[in-house]
């Protein structure tokens, strides 16, 4: 059994360590912010006040913060401390730069180390169902997933270093761009006299179908356990789907790639924020389509 050190205990990372306490695993946590810790060591987390302490001599650090440079500075200061030859797991969402430099600054430091977004939510997280979207040498990914099956249901590995955030970009890209198609071909069936129910279920069967309609659906009724039957409580936060968009804007400024959809999407989801939708479900983005946002 490995000493794992967990950082950053916020709405995803105290399940996540709570989970892998569950299954056994000898593990410290810590978070800057008190009030996590103490939300953490609830769930049977055992905290040190510092990530240095929880750090010290650990064979294992998993990262779960909100950015890239919160990423680097917890690397920069573990990997002095940690056991010789650790493994380094960031599971936050972070710019694809910023993993491979992650990546870098742990090889220098005779770490190994795997970029390991999720995908999955704090639902995801609590129930251990998550996937992983992971980037590292096949070696480092197979060290890796019998730690992430304690958190996770599907460990995938997605090529080398950076490329586990990058399939989690492409695939936000993909899911906030067709909500908000989901959601214009609802706004515009209520205005012809369509029916939600009905559009709903040519659209189940048809080309139209996606994640979005049929496990997600923006308006209420056809899918009884999607956000937009409880006034679009998330679920999915409007300003983490901002956030994913943004950093896949950037990857494909870095990569000379065209998305023009995803800063259409970013500049909507950023309009539906401003107005009162950044805390609500992103899927309520159909707000602003409306005109009621
Ligand atoms: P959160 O804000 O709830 O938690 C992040 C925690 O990191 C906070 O408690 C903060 O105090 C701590 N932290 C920040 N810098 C630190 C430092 N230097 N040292 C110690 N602790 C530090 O965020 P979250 O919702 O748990 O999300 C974590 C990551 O997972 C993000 O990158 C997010 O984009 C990604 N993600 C979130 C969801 C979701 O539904 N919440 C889903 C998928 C992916």
């Amino acid at each position: 059994m490995a000493r794992i050190a967990f950082i950053g205990l916020g709405a995803m990372g105290a399940p996540m360590a709570a989970n892998l306490v569950a299954a056994g695993e000898k593990v410290t946590g810590s978070d800057r912010a008190g009030g996590a810790r103490e939300r953490a060591a609830a769930l049977g987390v055992p905290c040190a006040a510092t990530a240095e302490e929880a750090g010290a001599g650990a064979e294992v650090v998993v990262t779960m913060l909100q950015s890239g440079e919160q990423t680097l500075d917890v690397w920069r200061r573990l990997l002095p401390r940690a056991a010789t030859g650790a493994l380094f797991i960031d599971c936050s969402t972070i710019d694809v730069e910023s993993a491979r430099h992650a990546h870098r600054i742990a090889e220098a430091a005779l770490a190994r180390a795997i970029d390991a977004p999720v995908s999955g939510g704090v639902a995801g997280a609590r129930a251990a169902s998550l996937t992983f979207m992971c980037g590292a040498e096949a070696e480092t990914f197979w060290t890796a997933k019998p730690i992430l099956e304690k958190m996770g249901a599907r460990i995938l590995h997605c090529g080398g270093p950076g490329l586990g955030q990058a399939a989690k970009l492409c695939n936000n890209l993909m899911l906030g761009v067709t909500m908000i198609a989901t959601a214009e071909a609802f706004a515009l069936a209520d205005r012809i006299g369509l029916s939600a129910e009905a559009l709903y279920e040519a659209a189940a069967v048809s080309s139209g179908q996606s994640w979005s309609l049929t496990s997600y659906c923006p308006v209420p009724g056809p899918v009884p356990a999607s956000p937009a039957n409880r006034d679009y409580a998330p679920g999915f936060l409007t300003v983490l789907m901002l956030k994913d968009l943004r950093l896949a804007e950037t990857a494909a400024a870095q990569a000379g790639a065209v998305t023009p959809l995803c800063a259409a999407a970013a500049q909507l989801y950023a309009l539906y924020a401003a107005q009162g939708g950044a805390e609500k479900d992103f899927s309520g983005v159909i707000e602003i389509l409306r005109g009621k946002a």
